[in-house]
């Protein structure tokens, strides 16, 4: 493990610089304390010979009362560090400071792990749909096929086609038409009868969803009652994670459950979840709302 993190250290030093005061503690070839990062990269690696300045050395060695002890140089880099040199001023009653870089470009003298995270790995933009996918009281294995879903990162079989894995991309839910994520989520007839199923348990009118946009869409649209959005969702989430439990079921199984058979299963799930979250405020009356959807 140790030797995997030393093979970060060239990653971890741009993120590092020092603010010049004494020299005493900055290396003179390996710290970053120009505007030109390690000096041993910029100016090469044999650059410390012609000097006179070994790799060892410190600000401070590189510098008399007189000043710096450089002259003149041979190359650009080494112009360009020299006159760089006329404007860093050293501060010998103070130490020097390494400082950790930000997100807003100022850096600081405290490391602060997360904002490091967001340089090393910039956030991407909010999507619109993340509170219908990640929620208090959600359950992490629908939540996060429901992610894959969203974001089309599920492996179907028509991807698996265009990616030259699979020949044949017929569904294997229906045996009908090609399996695509639209398809096999929202429009296959097994997946269709669930969702007929799920609007009836609700209490509403059953809606066909044609996209991922409508049917994410329907999902942020508020109902009359707060509390049944969660019911919404965390159905909805079950709905989305049993095709495809079923699909892989089929594929990787051969076991095939009729839809009729999956009702029953979905349901106690769904009543176990809400149950077993009845002390999260969201969560309080939807056994109960679930119930009032239940035929008699
Ligand atoms: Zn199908």
């Amino acid at each position: 493990m140790w030797k995997q993190l030393l093979k970060l250290r060239d990653t971890a030093k741009q993120y590092l610089s020092c603010r010049i005061c004494d020299g005493k503690s900055c290396s003179f070839w390996f710290d970053n304390w120009t505007p030109f990062g390690d000096l041993y990269s910029f100016l090469g690696a044999t650059e410390h010979q012609r000097l006179g300045l070994p790799l060892d050395s410190t600000v401070a060695k590189a510098r008399t009362r007189d000043g710096w002890i450089f002259r003149g140089g041979r190359t650009d880099n080494v112009e360009l560090f020299l006159s760089h040199l006329a404007e860093v001023e050293i501060n010998d009653e103070a130490r020097d400071c390494f400082l950790c870089a930000s997100p807003n470009g100022n850096p600081k003298e405290r490391f602060i792990l997360a904002e490091t995270w967001k340089l090393f790995r910039p956030p991407n933009p909010v999507v619109p749909w993340h509170n219908q996918v990640w929620f208090i009281g959600s359950i992490p294995k629908h939540s996060f096929i429901m992610w894959l879903g969203c974001l089309d990162r599920l492996p179907t079989l028509s991807r698996l086609r265009n990616w030259g894995i699979m020949e044949d991309d017929t569904c294997f839910v229906c045996d009908i038409y090609f399996e695509t994520r639209v398809h096999l989520f929202l429009r296959c007839p097994y997946s269709f009868d669930l969702w007929r199923w799920y609007f009836t348990r609700l209490q509403q009118h059953f809606i066909g969803f044609n996209t991922s946009d409508r049917f994410l869409a329907w999902l942020k649209s508020p109902t009359i009652e707060a509390h049944s959005d969660t019911l919404r969702l965390i159905a909805a989430h079950a709905v989305v994670y049993a095709i495809w439990h079923e699909r892989n079921a089929r594929i990787f199984k051969g076991i095939r459950t009729p839809v009729e058979g999956l009702f029953p299963l979905l349901d106690r799930g769904i009543r176990n979840s809400c149950s077993a979250r009845r002390h999260i405020p969201k969560f309080k009356d939807l056994l109960q709302l679930w119930f009032q959807g239940a035929p008699f």
